[in-house]
Order: C-alpha cells, then sequence, then structure tokens
C-alpha cells in the first residue's frame, strides 16, 4: 500500500514518556531522493522522531517502514546504521588530532568493520572515494590540515563527510548550522542540496533563513504529530502555525 514506493514511511506512532506524549499520533511520507525540512517549537517531538527513525527510542505504537518494506521497529541502533540510516548530531565529533582526510579514511575503513579496519590497507577505490567526497563538501584544500585548525563550519562539513563514506540512504541531519556564519550557513545548504542530489535527506531546524535556503518541502510538528506541511511560504502563513509559534 502506501508504505511502498515511499523511503520512509511513519503512520500514527505513539510514544510516551512516563505518561508524557512525546510523541502521538505522528505519520510521515519521504519519498526516495527527497530532501525535507522538519521544524516545530521546542519540544514538539522533534529529537524524538529522530531517535524513533534510528532506533534509538522504540515507538509504543505504529509503522515506522525503510524503503517499503523494512520495519525498522524491530531492529537495533546498530542493524539501522548498517542498513544505510546516518545521523548526523548537532555537535561535531572529528578526530581533531588527525587530518581532514584521515577523518574521512578513518570513516571509510570503519565501514568494513572491526577486522579488516586492521587488516588491509586502505583501497585505490577507497582514496578515489575520499577524494570525491572531500570535493563534495569543498575541503580538498584543507586535506591535509590538522581538523582540529578547522572552523566550526568546516568541521560541521567534515562530519557530513564522514557520515558520507557509509554511503547512507538516508541522512538525518540535527541542526546543522547552529552556530555557523551567514556564509557557512548558506554553504551547509548548498551542500545539502549536493547531497540530495544521491541521498535522502531529514533536517531538523530551527534558522528559518537556512530552511529557506534549502528550498524543500518543509513539515511543522508540534505536541509530536505533523500541524502543517508545505512550502514553507504556506506553512509560515497557516494560521495554526502562527499561533504555535507566535501565540503565547
Ligand atoms: P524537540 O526536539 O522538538 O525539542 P523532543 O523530542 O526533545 O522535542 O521532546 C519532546 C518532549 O518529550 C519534551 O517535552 C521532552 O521533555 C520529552 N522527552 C523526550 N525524551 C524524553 C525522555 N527520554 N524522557 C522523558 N521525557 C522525554
Amino acid at each position: 500500500e502506501i508504505a511502498e514506493g515511499s523511503l520512509l514511511y511513519l503512520d500514527n506512532v505513539h510514544r510516551a514518556f512516563d505518561g508524557f506524549k512525546a510523541i502521538n499520533g505522528l505519520s510521515l511520507v519521504l519519498a526516495p531522493g527527497e530532501m525535507r525540512a522538519i521544524i516545530g517549537p521546542n519540544g514538539a517531538g522533534k529529537t524524538t522522531m529522530m531517535d524513533i527513525i534510528t532506533g534509538k527510542t522504540k515507538p509504543d505504537t505504529g509503522d515506522v517502514i525503510f524503503e517499503g518494506k523494512v520495519d525498522l521497529t524491530r531492529h537495533d541502533e546498530a542493524e539501522i546504521a548498517n542498513m544505510g540510516i546516518g545521523r548526523k548530531f548537532q555537535k561535531p565529533t572529528v578526530f581533531e588530532s588527525h587530518t581532514v582526510a584521515d577523518n574521512l579514511e578513518l570513516a571509510l575503513r570503519a565501514r568494513r568493520g572491526p577486522f579488516a579496519t586492521l587488516l588491509h590497507q586502505t583501497t585505490k577505490a577507497e582514496f578515489d572515494r575520499i577524494d570525491e567526497i572531500l570535493e563534495t563538501i569543498r575541503l580538498t584544500a584543507r586535506r591535509d590540515w590538522l581538523a582540529a585548525n578547522l572552523s566550526h563550519g568546516q568541521k560541521q562539513w567534515l562530519e557530513i563527510g564522514m557520515l558520507l563514506a557509509q554511503e547512507p540512504r538516508l541522512l538525518l541531519v540535527d541542526e546543522p548550522v547552529a552556530g555557523m556564519t551567514d556564509d557557512e550557513t548558506a554553504e551547509t545548504a548548498a551542500l545539502l542540496r549536493r547531497i540530495a542530489k544521491t541521498q535522502s535527506v531529514v533536517v531538523v531546524e530551527h534558522d528559518m533563513t537556512f530552511v529557506r535556503e534549502l528550498g524543500v518541502k518543509v513539515t511543522v510538528l508540534h505536541e509530536g504529530s505533523v500541524l502543517a506541511e508545505g512550502s514553507l511560504d504556506a506553512v509560515s502563513s497557516n494560521p495554526k502555525v502562527i499561533e504555535v509559534y507566535l501565540g503565547r
């Protein structure tokens, strides 16, 4: 039925913490190759939604289906990561004392599993992939820099590159532009648009300038379910959305 042909399908998902309904009848469909922005006031359930998709939290009820067939509620966090769902948390976690290229090499090698990581040299194909990712994240000129010497924005891009090394089919990104300059914010929107040509992307974000730059369909969460969905212009002129953001 409707889950078929979708990349991600959430239907009537519920999750309560000690009786508090953090997710309360959430339904959401993401098409293959789609980038979606998720917005909503604090406490709307955005983080819990991401936790449910990645298996960090299990829903009480409801369907969470990946690629039209895989029931994610039956898998743990590590299995879901291996299926090709990558998550970028808000804070960058790169290896500061390694170079940019080495960070990507470590991420690529980690993908092979713990033993292969130790036993084999990095292959030509893997070095080519590192070059490709450096181009995508626009850090080719910084490849031999220690990650510690990158700007905050560049560290975020490097971490996105490390996730790309895992070849995800869905990338979840949590507030990527928090703490970035305006230029870095614009660069990040461009980067995610480049990535979204080959991967599906879900971005949780508060910065409306950035959401506008992404130029994608927006889902507004409120009290654990979808309040509105559509273009940023459409949702931001929706009276229900205005009330939630301004009317209190
Ligand atoms: P958002 O990311 O949109 O700010 P969250 O998903 O973090 O919203 O939180 C939704 C609500 O659920 C909040 O009121 C939060 O306090 C509550 N909540 C989230 N996770 C937990 C948890 N592990 N234990 C108890 N309450 C939680």
